[in-house]
């Protein structure tokens, strides 16, 4: 983590502080009063409901080193105060500067879905070559991108940013602070429709990460996504395109599927890679990962070794064997109608005989929302799964389409008598997939079951 010296600070960012203090040392940065450890720099924020520079004078009390001060409050309190115009453009500004004196190589992701998931392989693939430090968590907004740089230390070799966004102009603004070596878009969706107006505008917001990739940094992206294949045309960057279809640089070939993960190789290379977690959609998350791998020139040994170690965030995708009811597959953090779909693709094309299928809501997709999940039905057909649940409002919609195509279609309206179906029903050779919006809380149904 940053660990600088307060006259660094007054070198970079356009702020004063008391001559008395320039020799004072900050470690790490906070902006949670609650949770300041020894040193950090408190950055408080003028809040609609809670300002946090109510708070600065005890964060000082509980060790702070530093805080920043917005010059519009009055009474500041005495001390170590680095008085600046507002606060988050300060924390941005402070970043873009800490950024530069750490000089890393920065690997930046966009796309409506699988961004973490992209993050967690790229550190995978890394890791044993440099040393990498990527976002935490979700912090991939305009607090967090600036917050996760100076978490960086003055050692890091690789910074792994996700950007996320609900309107235009809020990516533009983390690349231009980043300048990314590597931009990836991990596809386009259907989330933040209200906001965009609708797919093309959901792409030219994601291809805002662009504007601030270094000239001769690389751009990937889902080649399988026209949108995206019409946009690239305008960078003169080198670029990569990702996907199933033929026509891409780097194509997609899926070998094998089974409870054990899947194979596949890219462009008819003998090369085979195995990933340890399902989902046609992961297969495509890590080869954005093994085109930064090959461009920082990482090995093809290491690339496929630690590719086999993979170990991902909880939640997405994550296989779970049961001795009683199977295999459970929990990819529950989230959904999306393009990952629901991506979901039903997966449980699609497994072996095992006894299929099940549990769907709840996907939120906040406003006027949409019904249409949506009947598409989501109509996706159903063909897809030889045995059993669908579906649960919440909206996932009604689903089932009601759906009982076209599936046997035994079930809507419970409470997760206990899902559990209880689950429970007599499954067996050791069942494969049983969860997924819905995160406030469903489907994996309260696996922690029951396990
Ligand atoms: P958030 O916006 O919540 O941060 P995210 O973009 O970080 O989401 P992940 O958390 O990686 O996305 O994945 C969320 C879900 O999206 C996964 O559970 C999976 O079902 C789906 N998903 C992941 N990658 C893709 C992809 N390349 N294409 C479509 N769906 C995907
Ligand atoms: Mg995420």
């Amino acid at each position: 983590m940053m660990n600088i010296k307060l006259r660094k600070i007054k070198e970079w960012i356009n702020c004063d502080i008391q001559e008395e203090y320039l020799d004072h040392v900050v470690q790490g940065t906070c902006i949670d009063s609650r949770k300041i450890e020894q040193s950090n720099l408190f950055i408080p924020f003028k809040g609609e409901n809670v300002d946090g520079h109510r708070f600065v004078n005890q964060t000082l009390e509980n060790g702070a080193g530093a805080s920043f001060w917005q010059k519009d409050i009055p009474n500041p309190p005495k001390g170590p105060i680095i008085f600046v115009d507002n606060t988050l453009e300060a924390l941005q500004e402070l970043a873009k500067s800490y950024l530069k004196y750490v000089n890393p190589k920065v690997v930046a992701i966009t796309g409506s879905n699988g961004k973490t998931t992209t993050k967690d392989m790229v550190e995978c693939v890394l890791r044993e070559s440099f040393k990498v430090k990527k976002t935490q968590g979700n912090y991939n907004n305009e607090i967090g991108c600036p917050l996760t740089i100076l978490d960086l230390d003055e050692d890091t070799e690789v910074s792994i940013l996700e950007m996320g966004m609900s309107g235009f102009g809020e990516i533009r603004e983390l690349t231009l602070l980043a300048e990314p070596d590597i931009a990836i878009i991990t596809n386009i969706g259907e989330s933040h429709m209200q906001d965009l107006g609708s797919r093309e505008g959901i792409a030219k917001a994601k291809f805002e990460i662009t504007e601030g990739l270094n000239d001769d940094g690389l751009f990937i992206y889902d080649g399988d996504e026209p949108l995206l294949k019409s946009l690239e045309s305008s960078i003169n960057n080198a670029k990569v395109s990702v996907g199933i279809n033929d026509d891409n640089d780097v194509m997609i070939k899926t070998n094998q599927s089974s409870s054990n993960g899947i194979n596949f190789q890219l462009n008819n290379s003998n090369i085979i890679y195995h990933l340890n977690i399902l989902g046609e959609h992961n297969v495509k998350n890590a080869t954005y990962a093994i085109q930064v791998a090959k461009q920082f020139g990482v090995t093809e040994d290491v690339i496929q070794s630690t590719l086999d170690n993979l170990v991902l965030t909880d939640m997405r995708m994550q296989r779970i064997e049961t001795n009683q009811y199977g295999l459970l597959i929990n990819d529950a953090y989230n959904a999306s109608p393009t990952s629901m779909k991506a979901a039903i693709d997966t449980l699609h094309i497994m072996e095992q005989d006894d299929k099940t299928l549990v769907l709840a809501d996907v939120l906040e997709l406003g006027d949409m929302s019904k249409d949506m999940h009947r598409q989501v039905g109509y996706y159903l057909e063909d897809k030889h799964i045995q059993t669908l649940i579906t649960f919440g409002d909206e996932a009604a919609h689903i089932s009601k389409i759906a009982s076209a195509y599936i046997k035994n279609v079930y809507h419970f309206e409470s997760k206990e008598e899902i559990a209880d179906y689950l429970k007599t029903n499954l067996n050791d050779d069942s494969v049983t997939l969860f997924k819905g919006s995160r406030g469903m809380s489907l994996e309260t149904i696996i922690n029951s079951l396990i």
